[in-house]
């Protein structure tokens, strides 16, 4: 799930254009940019190795699953999309129910998230009517398996490598593991000031982490030597867009992903291959690569851009309040022993707050105008403030 150069999401591996052969690794094609051009930022190998056209993760595979290198919400049980759709339908009728709005998906996945939502939103006719469906995918692949399984929505699709070609109007936007996935950069605190991490070559020729020569004279903060910094400009550039958008057209977003709420010194840069944690620079574009998200400071560029910003709250609380229980206990009504057990292990794992369970590690973020000022299934929110 992730980004470029300078890191917007759409822009995704540009870098293509350098006119390699498809049939050397995408490991091959670093370790000739770097022997070229000298190290590169985090923020830059993250964009080739997800987002790269040939020869990124995404572009390349369908991830997901038992089978795959790792299981989302939507496709742990359908009861995550629907009370997203029902959300959606809410916030609608919350924003003053424009004739019409579009319903905006950022990284759908195999679009199970939006199938679901969009089968739930049936039951609020109005808002069905009234919304477009238009999805942002940077991978063809994964963008042809959304369009089987939304064939039967009901609704015209559009496709989108960037938010910026959505067409103007009121919209809501839902992203769910998608901010995990946008590039970061890294920085290290030496006795001579923060200097970036960067990807370069060892001896050897591999690829391997160094610094930059040069500090960076404009990170003032304090810490102690080695601490890193984990700086998530794409995503804050992403939300800045969503809010400034929000706030000129109307409309909402909720933002879904592990994460932490507290801007902390750290580096998260994570690769998984097989639901198995490997390392990042071993073979890009095979694996992988996520960050925990800074809710804090998605919501510092939000509220910078004059939005409202609620939560974050953790998503089991969010799930509870928008019904989650209850809509388990009506699946369970009429299922079979088996189907009932599935149905409480999967409720487990979305709202469970175990080390395995998303409910406390993922954490849930809205953004309105100021004039809206609640959303649903943020309740909790306004309880702890
Ligand atoms: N929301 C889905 C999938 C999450 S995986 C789910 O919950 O199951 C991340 C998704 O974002 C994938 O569809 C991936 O191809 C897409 N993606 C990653 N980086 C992107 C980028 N820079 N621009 C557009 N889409 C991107």
């Amino acid at each position: 799930m992730t980004d470029t150069q300078d890191g917007a999401p759409q822009e995704g591996g540009q870098e293509n254009s350098r006119g390699q052969e498809n049939s050397r690794s995408l490991k091959d094609d670093l370790r000739e940019i770097i022997a070229d051009e000298g190290p590169i930022s985090i923020e830059r190998f993250m964009a080739l190795a997800l987002t790269h056209p040939t020869k990124g993760y995404y572009t390349t595979r369908n991830p997901f699953g038992v089978e795959g290198d790792f299981v989302t919400a939507p496709e742990i049980s359908q009861m995550f999309g629907e009370l997203i759709g029902l959300w959606a339908a809410e916030m609608w009728s919350q924003i003053g129910a424009p004739a019409r709005v579009r319903l905006v998906e950022l990284g759908p996945g195999r679009g199970v998230l939006m199938a679901d939502a969009l089968r739930a939103a049936r039951a609020a006719p109005e808002f069905f009517q009234a919304l477009d469906v238009h999805l942002v995918e940077a991978s063809d692949l994964l963008a042809e398996q959304q369009r089987a399984a939304l064939a039967d929505s009901g609704k015209p699709v559009t496709w989108h490598h960037s938010l910026d070609d959505i067409p103007p109007g009121p919209a809501i936007f839902i992203a769910n593991e998608f901010f995990d996935a946008l590039p970061v950069r890294h920085y290290l605190k030496t006795p001579k000031g923060w200097r970036e991490r960067l990807v370069g070559l060892d001896p050897d020729g591999e690829l391997a982490f160094g610094l930059s020569e040069e500090s960076e004279p404009y990170i003032k903060a304090q810490a102690p030597d080695g601490s890193i910094l984990e700086v998530g400009a794409a995503a804050q550039r992403l939300i800045t867009r969503i809010a400034a958008r929000i706030v000129s057209e109307n409309g909402a977003a909720l933002a879904i992903d592990y994460g932490y709420v507290r801007t902390a010194f750290g580096e998260t840069l994570q690769a998984v291959k097989s639901h198995v944690f490997v390392d990042p620079l071993e073979d890009p574009g095979q694996a992988d690569l996520t960050t925990h998200v800074d809710f804090s400071a998605l919501a510092r560029a939000a509220s910078a851009a004059n939005a409202l910003v609620h939560g974050p709250v953790e998503q089991g609380a969010f799930l509870a309040e928008l019904g989650i229980f209850e809509r388990a206990e009506m699946l369970k009504r009429g299922a079979s022993p088996e189907q009932a057990e599935q149905i409480d292990s999967a409720l487990a794992r979305l709202a469970g707050d175990g080390e395995s369970e998303m409910g406390a590690l993922f954490k849930v973020l809205a953004v309105t105008r100021r004039s809206v000022k609640e959303a649903p299934g943020f309740a909790s929110a306004q309880a702890g403030s």
